[in-house]
């Protein structure tokens, strides 16, 4: 072997592996390329080329690549550039980024398993001898593992096989199975195309026995419909309107008046270059598009700062509209895939068949094929839609990236490694490709608002809601005085519950928002104090009453209310906090004939439960929606004139740098979703602390103030956005290995960064999932590289990563956490 292949393997391993290329394989072997190879003792990988190299490597005779996969590359050069940087960058290896990089359907391993796509029909033709005996056992067995397939066929590598099945829809890998639940179809009417003015005459006078589909007819001129134009409009509402009943609409169908049909089939096929139906902007939105190019061509970041329902959304399609003709590729990133539901139709509605979406509810194998539709048009112009992990999608022709909602949280990722932040991943991705960022926002994240006060983005403001909306009114509800006034019904405020009242009465919407889940936060003795806790964490329980269970929020474990106290014995246990779910029952009972439903992780985790839920609120059939932070973040409901945030006092007191940041940002999103269309919508705050500074600013909607007020603050105590963090997690099972563990590191890196390194401490729950927990921080001020600072602590860290280790501590880095 004369030439070697430096491989990244999709595991945790610190370095890149060396492998040498058989001469046979030696024109086939190019970086970007997967290849098969072995590692550990039986066990057969895809590995992604990293680099090609004459030298052979030293001190070993490396093992020989057994297959090449691809015929072309599938990742680009400028991809494993930004695989490298976030390696570097986050602390993790090239390995846990390649994981989380590429969807499994491209990294098949041993332990992968396949089963059957039973929806396919076998054409026998259509498989190769190798494939049929695959599919022929798989008839008989749920499942194959891919060492059983080698087996099987015999074949040693049948990684490729696997592909090519996996390539005609023959089989499915085990993680994408999910349940069935399809989405509620909603159904729509519009006048039928083609019919002429003389027939419509004609069957309008020959309705005069028929007042209802008279009506219905009318109805649809009413709303809008034209001869011309055939709008489409969702059936419940034509009849809703027009009182008419199913039948009538039927009756108009048979009569060739109207055409029904269901939602999928709206998305009409539009040309990539010519966006349509494009609404005009607004004065002031005009003048911020302006704004933001022009910030284009000094800055490659833009900061698009727009109170709720400025109409940011039309200003990203305008500018993505430009990049599509420039036959430019627009990557529009959101925080969670829950949000692309109402966004997705819009945007099919300019742009058609351009958009892609692409997040982690899609099956495994639509995401391939997302990847190679990309990979193989890399340069045909395309708006790409999704959650954080779409920046790693084959862009060829990448001209802008927008970043929606650029504060929320969700866009960093948690666990496990690569712990990356996409608005901060992205604005290095744009670097790469030489292509533009805007990161939107009402509330923008601190971080962002500075540097675009530094200079270092530009800074476009949108201070009008579009069509000259006033921002909803909002008003605080004084918890302690509405107690003492006896002016309170369980976790409501009578004020609260009239308004609710009124604004459903009045025909109008409402939104709940509360931060937690579950009916009761908690199961307390009266006797003792004791508090039921996970076995597993260090955290209490949560009662949740449709499963009758209490459950832990971090690790899962559930377990039955216990009869009386495990400390003392006493049957007298009282509930206390209250979560989303209690909030839905107390509503229903005492608005009766107020329909309530409720959104949050519980009610969402089915396929399509979500989507089901924004349309079923959008359709008017349910009048208050009682959520988690999930109803805060950029839905668009034109018909809710009421938001009432239920207790804004856990948001304040939580013990972290960011509560305020994060309150004032919550507060002001669910604020946002008020009164977008038409009236003047109305907030109520219920607090004990009205006159609190963070509420006092989301009144006032006074961001600018907020901000100097508390980064006074974190200048002062060492915080973001004047220092950097980096915080390091140690884990044991054993409490005092992890003790003297942790103060030996913590003393270890304070010889090297002195006072810049806080803690071992416990954190706030010390202990999770059985293992216990402690945190050292780094904290590193604008002067010092962050570079060398990182270098450094990974050289002292190195010992943990070893395989040895493994009886010592687990160390967990995360790098601007959140
Ligand atoms: P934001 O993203 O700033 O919260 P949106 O873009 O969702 O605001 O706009 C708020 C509402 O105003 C939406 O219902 C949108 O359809 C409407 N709207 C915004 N700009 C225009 C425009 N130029 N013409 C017509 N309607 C608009
Ligand atoms: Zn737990
Ligand atoms: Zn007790």
């Amino acid at each position: 072997m004369t030439q070697f292949a430096e491989v990244i393997l999709p595991l945790a391993l610190p370095q890149n592996f060396t492998y040498g290329i058989p001469l046979p394989l030696q024109n086939e072997v190019a970086v970007g390329k997967r290849v098969v190879v072995q590692f550990g003792k039986r066990k057969l990988y895809t590995a992604l080329v990293a680099r090609i190299v004459d030298q052979a490597p030293e001190g070993f005779t490396p093992k020989p690549i057994l297959e090449v996969e691809d015929q072309k590359p599938i990742v680009s050069e400028t991809q494993l550039k930004l695989w490298s940087w976030i390696s570097e960058y986050y602390l993790c290896t090239k390995g846990e980024v390649m994981t989380a990089a590429l969807p499994a359907g491209l990294k098949l391993e041993s332990e992968t398993r396949v089963v059957p796509n039973r929806l396919k029909k076998v054409i026998d033709e259509e498989l190769t001898d190798h494939e049929y005996l695959i599919i022929e056992a798989l008839q008989s067995q749920d499942g194959l593992s891919i060492k059983e397939i080698a087996d099987i066929t015999e074949v040693k590598n049948p990684l490729r096989i696997i592909q090519n099945l996996l390539g005609k829809h023959y089989i499915l890998l085990e993680e994408e199975l999910k349940t069935g639940y399809t989405p509620k179809k909603r159904r729509y009417a519009r006048l039928k195309t083609g019919i002429s003015d003389v027939a419509l005459n004609e069957i309008f006078a020959s309705l005069h026995r028929a007042p209802k589909q008279a009506n219905l007819l009318l109805t649809y001129f009413k709303m809008g419909g034209s001869l011309a134009e055939t709008p489409e409009f969702l059936a419940s509402r034509l009849l809703k309107q027009s009182e008419a009943g199913e039948s009538a609409l039927k009756s108009l169908e048979e009569k060739g008046v109207f055409e029904l049909f269901y939602e999928k089939e709206i998305t009409k096929q539009s040309g990539v270059e010519s966006a349509k139906n494009l609404k005009p902007l607004s004065n002031e939105q005009e003048q911020a598009f302006d704004q933001v190019k022009q910030s284009f061509e000094s800055k490659s970041a833009c900061l698009l700062h727009g109170v709720t329902s400025s109409g940011k959304t039309e200003i990203y399609v305008k500018l993505i509209a430009e990049q599509l003709k420039a036959k430019k590729q627009v990557l529009y990133l959101v925080p969670e895939i829950a949000l692309t539901t109402q966004l997705i139709k819009r945007l099919r509605h300019y742009f058609g068949e351009a958009v892609l979406v692409y997040h982690s509810r899609f099956s495994d194998r639509e995401r391939v094929e997302a990847w190679m539709d990309l990979r193989q048009n890399a340069t045909s112009p395309k708006l790409i839609v999704g959650a954080r992990s779409s920046l790693f999608l084959p862009f060829g022709a990448l001209g802008l990236i927008i970043v929606d909602e650029e504060h929320e949280s969700s866009f960093k990722q948690y666990d496990p490694a690569p712990r990356y932040h996409a608005r901060d991943t992205a604005i290095v991705l744009g670097q790469l490709h030489k292509a533009k960022v805007l990161l939107g926002s009402a509330t923008p994240a601190f971080e962002t608002y500075f540097n675009a006060k530094q200079g270092k983005y530009g800074h476009v403001l949108l201070n009008k809601r579009f069509g000259d909306l006033p921002l909803p009114e909002i008003q605080c509800i004084d918890l302690k005085e509405a107690h003492r006034k006896k002016k309170m019904r369980g976790h409501f405020s009578e004020t609260l519950l009239e308004e609710i009242e009124g604004t459903v009465k009045g025909g109008k919407q409402v939104i709940l928002f509360q931060n937690r889940r579950g009916f009761n936060s908690m199961i307390q003795c009266r006797n003792c104090g004791t508090v039921n806790q996970c076995k597993n964490c260090d955290i209490s329980l949560t009662y949740h009453k449709h499963i009758d269970l209490l459950r832990c929020h971090y690790c899962g474990f559930t377990r039955q209310v216990p009869p009386k106290c495990p400390a003392c014995g006493s049957i007298e246990l009282k509930p206390l906090g209250f979560g989303t779910e209690k909030l839905e029952e107390d509503l229903s009972l005492m608005l009766p004939g107020i329909r309530v439903k409720r959104m949050d992780l519980d009610t969402t985790r089915k396929k399509y439960a979500y989507e089901n839920l924004i349309s079923d609120f959008e359709d008017g059939e349910i009048d208050v929606l009682v959520g988690t932070q999930m109803v805060t973040k950029g839905l668009d409901f034109e018909n809710v004139s009421l938001v009432g945030i239920m207790n804004a006092d856990t948001l304040l007191n939580f013990p972290d740098f960011r509560a305020h940041e994060r309150a004032f940002q919550l507060m002001a999103q669910v604020a946002g979703r008020a009164g977008r269309k038409g009236t003047r919508g109305k907030v109520l705050i219920q607090t004990s602390n009205p006159y609190h500074h963070t509420i006092r600013k989301v009144m006032e909607n006074n961001y600018t103030a907020m901000f100097e007020e508390e980064v006074y603050e974190r200048k002062n105590y060492k915080y973001p956005p004047y220092y950097r963090l980096l915080r390091i997690t140690l884990k044991h099972r054993k409490r005092e290995v992890l003790l003297e563990e942790s103060k030996a590191l913590g003393k270890r890196l304070r010889q090297r960064f002195g006072e810049r390194i806080l803690g071992p401490e416990f954190p706030l729950v010390p202990r999770l999932r059985n293992f216990y927990i402690m945190e050292i921080w780094l904290k590193m001020e604008g002067g010092i590289s962050p570079h060398k600072a990182k270098h450094t602590l990974r050289a002292l860290t190195e010992h943990y990563f070893q395989h040895e280790a493994q009886h010592k501590l687990q160390l967990v880095f995360d790098v601007d956490p959140l």
